[in-house]
């Protein structure tokens, strides 16, 4: 007997499909500009040694006593640190610490994070509709679909003139349902590399009051904008806690989702957080308590080894400063990256003025997919077909290997 009800292949993860034809592909010179994650000079993973040493601290030095369960929204030490270093630096951030109105937990990394933020909007909140930029990251498409919210585009990138499409994006929010959801990211905007500016995100900010939209900023990338995870803190997170703390009748609430992916490279650790600002006391212990009911059937709890990892970096002036120093490192390169690319591009077969002006992993090349798929058969580099290049994939070894490639592709 059979019992399964049709099913089919699933769409591939087109990221990790290229990963695949990656590996596959027997070029020497073959380049790997797919997937998200830092890469050193050799084109190796990399353990931050910050990181390193916030294990040797925890096996060696006996700092961790015990592999228990975390409580369901993470371990205590660890929200509080997290939620200092998030938005401790902020004067509005530091009452709001004070005044307890912040809901924190932690979760299964970033992902994890609006996962959990949009399962508990589909219980809680009244429209069921999240407004993205358009490009996103794209898995911000599934999430939300998958947690019973439907996903909606606002303008974002005008491939034209590569540049922010803010006319028409606050022309879209301008009509968007009062109360709808809108999803922002903080910094090193996926996949384009472009931010908007302080007066850009004032506009924004404005009409998300007019509409009475709920904002949710996804940070994964902060500190690789600036090099400092501080300053990178985003903008829009200073003029948000501003905005919420002197008048919480235009913003009465928002959420932001982080990751230590990125910036620690704790990918496979899994280790984020969630958070939920409210004025509210007594609404974010109703949150907190709806916040465990939905967890504990999903997950239970998160894992521990890489909060404890923060926890120790956080926590530890030294190594705070050691880790501060990893993050400036990565950026260095990357930006070296980005400049080397540029520099070795041919300026008179296009104006590439754009890639200057990106920040963090990513190069928005403005490349066709028929150019990405050239770039594929032709040179055997392997980036996503909206032109996006992860600079993590490129070192000193073949930025020229790949600007020259480009510009035969382009010629
Ligand atoms: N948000 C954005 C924009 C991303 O690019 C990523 C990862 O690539 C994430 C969130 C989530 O990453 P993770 O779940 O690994 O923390």
């Amino acid at each position: 007997f059979n019992h399964w009800v049709d099913v089919q292949m699933a769409p591939p993860d087109k990221i990790l499909g290229l990963s695949e034809l990656y590996v596959k592909d027997p070029n020497p010179k073959k380049v790997n500009l797919g997937v998200g994650a830092y890469r050193d000079e050799e084109g190796k993973p990399w353990i931050l040694p910050s990181v390193k040493e916030a294990e040797r601290k925890l096996v060696v030095e006996g700092l961790e006593k015990d592999k228990e369960y975390v409580p369901i929204l993470g371990s205590g030490p660890y929200n509080s640190a997290v939620q200092k270093f998030i938005f401790g630096h902020d004067e509005f951030g530091k009452k709001l610490i004070a005044e307890k109105r912040i809901v924190s937990a932690q979760t299964i990394s970033g992902t994890g994070s609006l996962r959990v933020i949009a399962e508990l909007l589909n219980k809680f909140y009244s429209v069921k509709k999240c407004y993205m930029s358009a490009p996103t990251w794209p898995n911000h498409l599934n999430v939300f679909r998958d947690a019973g919210v439907e996903p909606a585009a606002y303008p974002y990138y005008d491939l034209d003139t590569n540049s922010l499409d803010i006319e028409n994006l606050l022309a879209t929010l301008n009509k968007a349902e009062k109360g709808a959801l809108i999803l922002l990211h903080s910094s090193c905007h996926n996949p384009t590399g472009l931010d908007a500016t302080s007066e850009q995100w004032d506009q924004i900010l404005e009409v998300i009051t007019k509409r009475e939209l709920f904002p949710i900023v996804d940070m994964a990338y902060q500190g690789f904008a600036t090099g400092d995870p501080i300053k990178d803190l985003g903008i829009v997170i200073h003029k948000m806690t501003k905005m919420h703390y002197e008048n919480p009748e235009k913003l009465p609430s928002f959420a932001l989702c982080q990751s230590f992916a990125k910036n620690m490279g704790l990918y496979g650790e899994r280790t984020g957080s969630v958070f939920l600002v409210h004025e509210s006391p007594e609404f974010i212990s109703k949150i907190t308590s709806q916040l465990k009911a939905l967890v504990r059937p999903m997950y239970s709890s998160p894992p521990c080894h890489g909060s404890k990892i923060v926890e120790v970096i956080l926590n530890d002036e030294k190594l705070y400063k050691s880790w501060l120093g990893d993050v400036a490192k990565i950026t260095n390169r990357l930006n070296e990256v980005r400049s080397g690319l540029y520099d070795n591009l041919d300026h008179s077969l296009r104006n590439w003025d754009h890639l200057k002006r990106q920040k963090g992993m990513f190069s928005y090349t403005g490349l066709s997919k028929d150019e990405m798929l050239k770039l594929r058969s032709d040179f055997s580099i392997y980036g996503t077909d909206d032109g996006r290049f992860s600079l993590a994939g490129i070192s000193n070894r073949n930025v020229k290997y790949v600007a020259e490639a480009v510009n035969a592709v382009v010629k």
